[in-house]
């Protein structure tokens, strides 16, 4: 299966968090957080028309500014999805500038934070100098703070969050493909037909749903010649595709050890391909990563395999650490796969209570 999502860290794991993720054939990606990006040139920054931010620590935000001049110049509009505060920390950003000369400019920029009751929007048009429009608070139709909540749905995936207790509320997020479609390319040549943007056609009237007997005229491409042709979408599927279950990514930064938020965790990233979380200290630690609201790579590790992940990516590492990267993914391996020193194992030491 070839993946739809290609993703990395924005940074190595000591510098800003930030993940970037390329959703493929799209030429679009979702970007989570806005610590120091420098490291994505502007054709990637600009790319990521979706922009999902934890909190607004200084860490997680400063990038803010760097996509901002980057999409200034350009029709876009930038959607950033967050907790409570954001759009005051957006205004707060904005208001930064002097804007008498952007009137011309189409850039958009629509935010929308998520409290316990309520969605709260706002949109800042560069050619109102960013002055702050907010819309009137839509109430939230699932109330159940505790589990995960949608924050933007696609034909292709859905990204959901959970509110997680960083002394703020620090949002963890899953991205989940709503189905992955393969494609069987021998059996497409041996029908005699190339591959192409046609697919891609193909695989959007299947995210959306569309019915068996919907027909499309898509443009297939040959080695010296073009043909449009018309295709009845369940036959097409039927022939060459198999459906198969989506991919899914978790993101999880800045949050206390808890029972509370490890259980959030644990559903939010439950099943996930790739489980990226945070892990600033080594457990032996412990006590003072509780004290700061984040986790330890032991506690990352335990919470990966609770949750069945099939790959963990550790970093937001403490620069206390500096040098001991390898020791922090060791501590974060060695829980998830299960390989504990009996000093350490679930149950076997008070929760986050002292050294080692
Ligand atoms: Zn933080
Ligand atoms: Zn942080």
């Amino acid at each position: 299966m070839t993946p739809s999502f290609s993703t990395y860290l924005v940074n190595d794991p000591f510098g800003d968090p930030g993940l970037y993720v390329e959703v493929k054939w799209a030429r679009r990606a979702l970007l989570f957080d806005l610590g120091q990006n420098d490291a994505l040139g502007p054709t990637r920054l600009l790319r990521a028309g979706e922009i999902f931010v934890s909190h607004t620590h200084m860490d997680h935000f400063i990038g803010f500014d760097r996509v901002l001049r980057v999409a200034l110049g350009r029709g876009k509009t930038l959607r950033l999805f967050g907790p409570p505060g954001l759009i005051a920390n957006v205004t707060g950003k904005l208001r930064g500038y002097t804007w008498n000369l952007v009137d011309g400019y189409p850039l958009a920029i629509e935010v929308k934070e998520f409290h316990p009751q309520e969605v709260r929007s706002a949109t800042f048009l560069a050619t109102e100098g960013f002055a702050p429009r907010e819309a009137s608070p839509r109430p939230r139709s699932d109330l159940s703070p505790a589990r995960p909540f949608l924050v933007l749905e696609d034909p292709m995936f859905a990204v959901r969050a959970i509110a997680l207790n960083h002394r703020i509320p620090s949002f963890a997020y899953a991205l989940q493909e709503q189905f992955h479609v393969n494609i069987n390319k021998e059996r497409l040549h041996a029908a005699g037909l190339p591959v192409g943007s046609w697919l891609k056609e193909l695989k959007q009237h299947l995210w959306q749903g569309q019915p068996d007997d919907f027909r499309f005229t898509a443009s297939l491409y040959f080695e010296h010649r073009r043909e449009e042709r018309e295709f009845q979408l369940g036959e097409v599927r039927d022939r060459f595709v198999t459906i198969t279950r989506g991919q899914k990514i978790a993101y999880v930064v800045d949050a206390r050890y808890d029972d509370e938020n490890e259980a959030k965790i644990v559903e939010l990233a439950q099943g996930a391909d790739i489980f990226y979380c945070e892990a600033p200290y080594l457990e032996r630690d412990a006590d003072k990563a509780k004290e700061r609201y984040h986790l330890t790579a032991h506690q990352a590790g335990l919470m990966a395999r609770k949750a069945g992940a099939r790959e963990l990516v550790v970093f937001h590492f403490s620069p206390r650490y500096t040098g001991q990267g390898e020791a922090i993914r060791r501590e974060a391996r060695a829980a998830f796969e299960d390989l504990l020193p009996a000093s350490l194992s679930p149950g076997g030491r008070g929760e986050g209570e002292g050294g080692i």
